[in-house]
């Protein structure tokens, strides 16, 4: 099998060909057709996160080294599996859902995988996508998409779950409500389209890149805003019948400013979005606007499914979505690095 790796900090990946896994215990080998290249595999590629404050979060830290098979959005055929694994779909496509825990533990054995302590993400701890081969450690977490186009189903696995369970943590929220939408990409258009396939059409997408607007209306927002424009925390404060929600794909301090601003009492902030930094917290200002601030992390295997069923009912607005062979994945996350791709960019794997 061939795989594109980290194999230094920060460099261009390398290709490897190494031996194609046999699958043990109850793994199964998939042949890859798809991965979608997400931005967080940018920082993972510099390996570190920006926490904010000048802290860096080191992958290596964390016990990762390279080289490391970086892809979290896969999706492929079946081809074999261990001896425990059970029934599997031999030869039917499958989407792979990535955020897999140590499978033995409380959160994973109630279905929160995205939750374990111990994670073994595909395409972060375990080998991931940009391959064309990957190992899944359970058939649980294949998942049928059939009816749904393959590259933009594997989309779905990372952005468009995290867009879903992100966007259900506003809840609950009327129709008058205003929801801001921070960030006008890849995932900032996912996030939108998810609003607008849950019925919701006041949505307010802010970006400090106007030339994002039209796509980000053509996924269903109904106004745009520059957060860079002194005047935007007014003008959203203002929108009738206040904010109930902000998410925020972006993360940096400045987006959490202008959404923490535009929120009217009760109103729910959730960050999504990996740029780094740090919030200033008014305490008592956070408990005289009942205000709650609330990471979300991906989403577990039944949301998934969930995300995959409001696809196949064609409510789901597909995003910008662009075919690249797997060779250009480097070139790729150069890309998303200088903020250059618009929607999503999903390699193709021969
Ligand atoms: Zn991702
Ligand atoms: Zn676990």
């Amino acid at each position: 099998m061939q795989s594109f790796d980290v194999t230094e900090w920060g460099k261009s990946l390398q290709r490897a060909v190494r031996e194609t896994p046999v699958p043990k215990g109850t793994e199964v080998l998939v042949k890859l057709k798809y991965c979608g290249v997400c931005h967080s595999d940018v920082h993972i590629r510099d390996g570190y996160f920006d926490m904010g404050g000048g802290k860096k979060f080191h992958m290596s830290d964390r016990g990762m080294n390279p080289p490391i098979t970086m892809g979290h959005e896969p999706f492929g055929t079946v081809l074999s599996a261990g001896p425990d694994a059970g029934p599997i779909p031999v030869g039917e496509d499958r989407l792979i859902y990535p955020w897999t825990g140590c499978g033995k533990c409380a959160r994973c054995l109630a279905g929160e995988d995205n939750l374990c302590m111990t994670p073994q993400y595909i395409g972060i701890q375990r080998p991931g996508g940009y391959a064309d081969h990957v190992l899944v450690p359970h058939p649980r977490y294949l998942i049928d998409a059939s009816g749904v186009d393959p590259a933009y189903a594997a989309t779905l696995a990372c952005s468009g779950l995290t867009t879903y369970s992100a966007t259900n943590k506003l809840r609950p929220f009327t129709p008058e409500d205003w929801i801001v939408v921070m960030g006008a990409g890849g995932l900032g258009l996912m996030a939108i389209a998810m609003l607008h396939a849950g019925g919701h059409r006041r949505i307010a997408s802010c970006d400090i890149d106007p030339s994002k607007f039209a796509a980000a209306r053509a996924a269903g927002a109904t106004e745009t805003f520059n957060p860079a424009d002194p005047d935007t925390p007014a003008k959203l404060a203002a929108l009738p019948g206040g904010v109930a929600g902000a998410v925020d794909l972006v993360g940096a301090t400045q987006t959490a400013q202008v959404a923490m601003a535009a929120l009217r009492k009760g109103g729910r902030y959730v960050i999504v979005g990996l740029y780094g930094g740090e919030i200033n917290l008014s305490m008592v200002g956070t408990v005289q606007r009942a205000m709650t601030v609330q990471g979300s992390y991906v989403g577990n295997p039944q949301e998934l499914r969930e995300v995959v069923a409001l696809a196949k009912s064609g409510k789901l607005k597909p995003i910008p979505l662009e075919k690249r062979p797997l060779s250009e994945v480097s070139r790729t996350l150069d890309e998303l690095k200088a903020g250059r791709v618009i929607g999503r960019v999903v390699a193709e794997i021969a």
